[in-house]
Formats: C-alpha cells, structure tokens, sequence
C-alpha cells in the first residue's frame, strides 16, 4: 500500500532470499543477522525464495514462544511446552470466525477477516467476549486451511486480509506461517491496538500493508480500570511510531461515554505528537455490552452532545479523517 509496489508485504519477505541455509536449525544469532539482511534486501515478489526471509520470521516467531514477549506484558512463559500467558493463547491459534466483511472504511473492503481468539487486553465492553474467555477455542489455524479460506473469501470479492481479534500479536506465529502458504496476493491488514513488544514488531516488520490501529485509552488508569492493563499508552504510542516508519497506519479511536474528557481528549493531543501526518478516524458506535452494564458510565450508549463534544475535543487537537460508525 505505502510504496506503490505491486506485491503485499509478505509476498515481498516470500521472494527475497536470505544467506543462511538450515532456518530451523540456525543459532539466534545467525538467524537474527539474516533477518537484518533480507529486510535490507527486500525484492519485489517474484518465485519464492529457498529460504525465504519468510521462512527466517516464522521460525523467528515459533522461537519467540518459548519465552514470550511478544506484547508488553512480557509474561517470559513457555508457550511451546503449553504454557500460557495473561493472553491465554497457547502454540496453536484459534479462529473464532473467519468470513468476506463489509464493516470497514471503503476503500478496504471486501475484506476477508479472520477473528482470532485470545486477546492482550480485557476491555470490559468487548462486544467479543467469547474470543476472550476461550482464547484456545474455536478452529486452529493451520497454514493449508487458512490458505484454502482466505482464497475462497478472494472468490467471494475480498480485496484484503484483516487479520484481529481478540488481536493479532500473540498469534504471530501461526499468522505467518498461514501467510507463508498463501496464494493469493492479498494487502494484510492488522487491527490492533498497538499493544505489541519491539519483538513482535521487528519480527512482523515488511509483512503487514497496513495497521488499522485502534487506540482505546487516553490515560494508564482508565486502561487499568477498563482493561486490566498496566501502563498501555507508553508502549503503545512506541509502537504506533515505530510501525509508521516502514508501513502505513490508519488510526482510530472508539469515543466511550464518559471518557471523552480522560481518553478521548488526551489521546488526540498525544496522536498528534506523535504522527501529525496521519488523520484520525473517530468511532461513535459504542454500545454496552457484557460486563460494561457493571460500570454506571459505560451502562449507556453515547448522546448527541457526547458526539458533539468529542468532534470539537478531537478537532481541536488532531486533523480528522471521519467521524461515524462502522458495523
Ligand atoms: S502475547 Fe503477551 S499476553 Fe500473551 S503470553 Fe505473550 S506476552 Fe503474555
């Protein structure tokens, strides 16, 4: 998407060739230098490569599981020995569903979107509740199937891959390995909210076209409060730099009642420091949902005046893209 090319990013990590022989049995050091190297040398599609800088990621990512960090909550567990983490994913990702969608801006839809199971954070209105609760339910994601589904939702009109959730980072792995063995060049789409390590990142790095960032919190203690997440906004305006230096970045922020002053306002102001170039997209669409009725201000949905208030707040501080609701 950024730079006009033709090939989505992992198609570009597929064709370029990297030095080194054996991935899989390669020390951390080598292979993280071959890494370096093939994302210096990125090719422009093409056959794929043997091995691939593909390759060198996903064993990149499997590797990761053993000590995960892949967001910032840095729970070190062993996720290949069947440990699990605040996220509770295991080794294997699980779809919740998986269908052509129509609920996003535009000019990227049909999307195909694949909703993960297992989440980094605990919003107390997820209208996904299920995915939350049992992150190692629902369909696994073995990279055949996945190909096989993606391309069939590429037969039913999808022009782009949106890969969420729950959200995408704790299942890197088998996000890629499923990008590995897919045959239809599809721009990826992540929609997270940007609560991803450095590692996750540097390992995901060329594969992602776009990320649809959903940045929830304006503030630590609300995210503490809503989420069950300690310190969110650092790491996550990290991320949001770090990513718009090699991809393209949509930004969005879900306008909750009763927080316009705390979140919605400050986030404005911090989206603004950190990328000015890039607009903000501003969702109205919240309703209460699941554990949200246990908070008086979230026990409502948003009002003419608390949409008023949160342009003119939004507007103040950071260019807007649209205001609105998406399904
Ligand atoms: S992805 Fe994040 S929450 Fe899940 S186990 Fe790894 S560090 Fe913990």
């Amino acid at each position: 998407m950024r730079d006009g090319l033709a090939a989505p990013g992992y198609e570009r990590c597929r064709a370029t060739p990297v030095r080194v022989r054996d991935v899989r049995g390669a020390s951390d050091d080598a292979l993280s230098a071959a890494h370096h190297e093939g994302l210096a040398e990125l090719v422009d599609g093409g056959e794929p490569a043997l091995p691939s800088l593909l390759d060198v990621k996903v064993e990149l990512a499997r590797r990761a599981l053993a000590e995960c960090r892949l967001c910032p909550h840095e729970c070190g567990v062993d996720r290949l020995v069947g440990e699990t983490g605040f996220c509770g994913v295991g080794a294997r990702a699980h779809i919740g569903s998986q269908m052509v969608h129509l609920g996003e801006l535009p000019d990227l839809v049909p999307a195909y979107s694949v909703f993960l199971a297992g989440c980094t954070m605990r919003c107390l209105y997820c209208r996904k509740p299920d995915l939350l609760d049992r992150p190692r339910e629902g369909e696994p994601l073995d990279p055949e199937t996945f190909a096989a589904s993606v391309r069939a939702g590429v037969g039913e009109g999808a022009r782009t891959l949106k890969l969420l959730g729950g959200t995408p980072e704790p299942h890197l792995y088998a996000l890629l390995s499923g990008l590995r063995a897919l045959d239809v060049p599809l721009p990826v789409m992540w929609e997270t909210t940007m609560f991803a390590s450095p590692q996750c990142l540097e390992i995901a790095r060329g594969t992602v076209d776009l990320f649809i960032a959903n940045l929830r919190y304006g503030n630590d203690e609300c995210a503490r409060e809503l989420a069950g997440v300690e310190g969110y906004l650092a790491p996550a305006l990290a991320a949001l730099r770090e990513v718009s230096t090699w991809t393209d970045v949509t930004l969005r922020h879900l306008v909750l009642p009763g927080h316009i002053d705390c979140c919605t306002a400050p986030l404005a102001e911090m989206l603004e420091q950190a990328l000015p170039d890039v607009e903000m997209v501003l969702l109205m669409q919240y309703v209460p949902f699941g554990r949200a009725w246990g908070r008086p201000e979230l026990a409502r949905r948003l009002t003419p005046a608390d949409r008023e208030r949160a342009v003119e707040a939004v507007a103040a501080r950071k260019r807007l893209w649209s205001v609105g609701d998406l399904a």
